[in-house]
């Protein structure tokens, strides 16, 4: 069942979008050659703890971290342990807080130092997509115009994206309906004031198809090409999409 969220809960997600967006600007601060990646965890969890806010991730269907990293092949579910990031790498970032009860998601992907140029493509272009969906989220449309506008924009540039995982609604759960796949699946249902969704390409430079890592977590691409993940919370206020996180 799609949740609607009254304006009260609007302003609570709104808050709780901000303490995410500033966890996940210090987080991008922090990002180094030659870090390992559980130290973005520790850093998560201080952040959360001093704003106030819960890691959403932490324990959700038994994650054992407070945040995703996933890193180069990994498109999303990485677990922050002792891999350093190295010079080149492109690191996705994907965090959620809880505060009062209400919960943001977001994700973004940051290039490790020099980066090339396929790379670089590779973020800009699902950052583009992104927008290109969001902008779509208006009172109104439906699912799939926020579909294929992210579909559209990836292809165009060459890349593809991934099919088995999708954008969600969000708010009092991680998870809540509609499904927000990031490639045309069905008309889906129409957009309405006080829906809360994430929008959440993830986008390979080769082929959509994935695969599951040993930890049963992290899922890679099929064919160890690049992958990037990025992701808002919004909000229909006022017929348009607002941005909370
Ligand atoms: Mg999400």
């Amino acid at each position: 069942m799609v949740v609607i969220k009254s304006s009260q809960e609007i302003d609570t997600m709104r808050k709780c979008g901000r303490i995410l967006v500033a966890v996940l600007d210090r987080l991008r601060s922090e990002i180094r050659p030659g870090m390992r990646t559980d130290e973005l965890d520790i850093i998560m969890a201080e952040e959360a703890e001093k704003r106030g806010v819960i890691p959403s991730f932490k324990n959700y269907r038994g994650f054992p971290a407070n945040l995703c990293v996933s890193v180069n092949d990994e498109i999303v579910h990485g677990i922050p342990g002792e891999r350093r990031l190295e010079e080149g790498d492109i690191v996705s970032l994907d965090a959620g807080v809880t505060l009062d009860g209400f919960c943001t998601d977001a994700a973004i992907t940051i290039g490790v130092g020099q980066i090339s140029k396929e790379a670089e493509k590779l973020i800009s272009v699902t950052e583009g997509a992104l927008q290109a969906g969001v902008a779509q989220a208006v009172c109104g449309a439906q699912v799939c115009d926020i579909s294929s506008a992210i579909q559209c924009n990836v292809e165009s540039h060459g890349f593809s994206v991934v099919r088995e995982y999708t954008g969600h609604g969000v708010g009092r759960d991680l998870h809540e309906e509609p499904q927000i796949p990031n490639f045309v699946a069905g008309k889906g249902l129409v957009l309405r004031n006080g829906m809360t969704l994430a929008i959440e390409p993830m986008v390979n430079a080769g082929d959509w198809r994935t695969k599951l890592a040993a930890n049963k977590w992290t899922v890679l691409t099929a064919d160890g090409s690049l992958s990037a993940h990025f992701e808002h919370t919004i909000a229909i206020t006022g017929d348009e999409a607002e941005i909370l996180a």
